[in-house]
């Protein structure tokens, strides 16, 4: 993307897209806010005419659905797809570096911080720090508002612009590392988390450790009383198994029904006793449909321990965790084991 016209464009686009998801109800998840920036820039045929296909029809705009146009028009194109939202952006602030500068030396401060977001918005960029531009920028242009009165209409615009940029922007991320099911961290956060926590371990020299809970026999859950209670015992775990640990620690779903819990600064030993609070939590609780007050009775879960050795892989860490859940469960279920 490099002429002065397409980026004139993806600015313009940008503006649009949200708008536009808005008014078709499209949930504004990472996936539809690519398939209908593609939508709008009207340049792949077959997915315009599927998408006014489904938008016509009664249909939902899904995650199913979504997840499948994504798969077939774009999964090849999103690296470029991104680039161009990025443009765009960059676009809008030029322009209003462009008001900035003639306005005189009172605005040079700002001036300097639009150049320099412009810079940044040259990297390639995930969602997550697109996002963190754009709050900064609107911050700033919130101060600046205060301070030219003939700058002040524009600025306002824009800052009503950058404003619902942002909230969608934070909606894209959370729901990008939010597990919808229960509302606790997904498997991306978890990677996320790990990675950063193990970088923070070798550092300044301290531990970290790691549980992998599976539920016992949840088959049975779900073949005795039905998926939606199953869904319901999910949620509720997760619920539970927050209850047992403190902020700095984080809880995520793991896969269907495991889950995963992260104990930074926290040796093998204490995060054996933290998986045996959380084992020994779920022995005495007994569960309960919310709507029906139907007793589900005990569930009770298995829980691998490993704690992070300095230069080991990620996905060996994980591995001998999920080695001594295997053990736990081998050895009867309802307890914990650790990795030695
Ligand atoms: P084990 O004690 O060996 O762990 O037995 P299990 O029955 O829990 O083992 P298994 O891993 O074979 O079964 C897991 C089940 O979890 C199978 C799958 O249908 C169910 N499951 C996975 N994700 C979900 C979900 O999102 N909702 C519901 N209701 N069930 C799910
Ligand atoms: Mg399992
Ligand atoms: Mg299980």
């Amino acid at each position: 993307m490099q002429n002065a016209e397409t980026i004139e464009q993806a600015a313009e686009y940008v503006r649009i897209v949200l708008p536009l998801m808005i008014k078709n109800r499209v949930a504004p998840t990472p996936l539809n806010y690519a398939i209908w920036y593609e939508y709008v820039t009207g340049r792949n045929r077959e997915l315009k005419e599927e998408v006014d296909r489904i938008v016509g029809s009664a249909l939902e705009f899904s995650e199913d659905i979504s997840s499948e146009i994504y798969q077939r028009y774009l999964a090849q194109e999103d690296a470029a797809n991104l680039t161009e939202i990025r443009e765009g952006l960059r676009k809008i602030f030029t322009d209003l570096l462009d008001y900035v500068m003639r306005a005189g030396t009172q605005t040079a401060g700002f001036g300097n911080v639009l150049e320099t977001y412009s810079m940044k918005l040259m990297d390639s960029l995930d969602v997550e720090e697109i996002r963190k531009i754009v709050q900064d920028v609107l911050s700033e242009t919130r101060i600046m508002k205060d301070t030219s009165d003939e700058l002040k209409q524009r600025l306002e615009e824009t800052t009503s612009e950058l404003g619902e940029l942002k909230k969608e922007f934070e909606r894209v991320r959370r729901e990008s590392v939010t597990d919808p099911l229960t509302g606790i961290s997904n498997r991306k956060a978890f990677d996320d988390f790990m990675r950063s926590a193990s970088f923070d371990a070798a550092a300044n020299d301290t531990p970290l450790s790691l549980l992998l809970i599976d539920i016992d026999f949840f088959k049975k859950v779900n073949d005795t009383y039905g998926h939606l209670v199953g869904d319901e015992v999910l949620r509720m775990t997760a619920y539970t198994i927050k209850q047992c640990v403190r902020g700095a620690d984080m809880v995520a779903r793991y896969g269907g029904e495991e889950f995963a819990v992260v104990f930074p600064s926290t040796p093998l030993k204490g995060a054996v006793a933290g998986a045996e609070n959380i084992r020994s939590r779920f022995e005495t609780q007994r569960f309960k449909r919310k709507a029906t007050g139907e007793a589900i009775g005990k569930i009770t879960v298995s829980i691998g321990v490993s704690e992070y050795r300095n230069g080991e892989s990620l996905s060996d860490c994980i591995q001998r965790a999920d080695e001594a859940l295997y053990r736990a469960k081998q050895e009867g279920r309802n307890r914990v084991s650790a990795s030695q």
